[in-house]
């Protein structure tokens, strides 16, 4: 197993900086989503791995070896793009085997073993004969899950492969990439700018903004703790609620609070209150707003916007405790279910 290591890597197009001398880890036999809004720099990171970009400057270790200069073919890399490449007249079987066919220290046995492995982990041992031809996109986009797996590269980079795949397609897609994944332990780089994916694929997300990793963390770590407001306004549907507070003897007030929070070391100064959606209470509390927009979510929960005094609240709740526009509802967040966050947006240690 190998771990890829970037070491200050910077990549400029002209004036524009895709990636900003980034240094991270990404850990060997892991997962590790690449998330972020259009435009941070994920594609470009990835294929910087790949060997498809070079580096404008720093230096990239896959297994502690320095892969400058180095054709993607020699890196042991394997790869899977939004848009398969695929045989359309080869069978599922075949298409999967052909790049091991290329392979010479794989031997006939052992590339057979290698399909029978493929199709079972990715549940298509019936479309076995079946012809690419035959199939729909999110089909053979696991086909070509199986292809860039099977030749049992250290490293394997996905592209937003789910991109042009409806919902239901999508979702055994991502239980077929994650079965595979798991089964072989291979180090995986997985680009996506979508959060959910993230969440259920990932053993360590990265989140990029403007070239650069803000944070990298445990899917449910950067969705509790987000270090910065951008990580905790980026995950989430919709994201926190940053509210005013004020600073007072050391600790800081908002109508929300059950009860004031002591502010680390005295600090003075702005801050300002993080809260999920979910973490908010209704029903009791000295804060009161009006409701101004209740929807329903996924699983019939509500998402009510709330005015208080000249700020807005998203609010989670269930069909029971939610309120109808127009209506005033009471509520408050647990001291120890927020986040605080400094003037530059940078969260407050506890
Ligand atoms: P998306 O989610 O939209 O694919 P991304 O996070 O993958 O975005 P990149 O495609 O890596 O972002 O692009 C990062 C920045 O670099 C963008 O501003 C983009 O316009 C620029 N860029 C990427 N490739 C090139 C190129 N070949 N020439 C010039 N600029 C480029």
């Amino acid at each position: 197993m190998v771990d890829i290591v970037l070491d200050r890597v910077t990549k400029r197009f002209g004036s524009q900086t895709a990636v900003d001398a980034l240094e991270t880890t990404f850990g060997s036999g892991q997962v590790t989503c690449l998330l972020g809004p259009s435009g941070c720099g994920k594609t470009t990171l990835m294929r910087m791995i790949a060997g498809l970009e070079v580096p404008t400057a720093g230096r990239i270790l896959i297994g502690g070896r320095d892969v400058a200069g180095l054709p993607p073919r020699q890196r042991d890399v394997g790869m899977v793009f939004q848009y398969p490449v695929m045989y359309p007249t080869l069978s599922v079987a075949e298409n999967i085997e052909e790049p091991l066919r290329h392979d010479r220290s794989v031997s006939g046995g052992e590339r057979a073993k290698r399909v029978d492995e493929m199709l079972d982990v990715l549940d298509m041992r019936d479309l076995r004969d079946a012809l690419i031809d035959e199939l729909n996109t999110g089909l053979r986009q696991k086909v070509a899950v199986g292809r860039a797996v099977a030749r049992h590269a250290e490293v394997v980079l996905f592209d937003e492969p789910t991109t042009n795949i409806e919902v239901d397609a999508k979702l055994t897609l991502i239980r077929a990439i994650k079965a595979v994944t798991t089964r072989l332990r291979q180090t995986i780089v997985y680009v996506t700018h979508d959060q959910t994916e993230a969440m259920t694929l990932a053993d360590s997300i990265a989140l990029m903004e403007q070239g650069r990793i803000v944070q990298q963390d445990a899917p449910r770590a950067l969705y509790a703790a987000p270090r910065t407001r951008f990580a905790g306004w980026f995950l989430g549907n919709p994201g926190m609620n940053y509210l005013g507070t004020e600073v007072r003897d050391g600790a800081v007030h908002s109508p929300m609070l059950a009860a004031p929070i002591p502010l680390p070391g005295g600090r003075n100064g702005q801050v300002v209150l993080g809260v999920r959606p979910e973490w908010i209470t209704v029903g009791a509390g000295r804060a009161e707003g009006e409701v101004t927009d209740c929807v329903i979510g996924i699983g019939g929960r509500r998402l009510m916007t709330v005015r208080l005094g000249r700020e807005v609240v998203r609010i989670k709740c269930s069909a029971a405790e939610a309120v109808a526009p127009g209506g005033w509802v009471r509520f408050s967040v647990p001291p120890d279910r927020v986040v605080l966050f400094d003037d530059k947006g940078e969260a407050i240690a506890a």
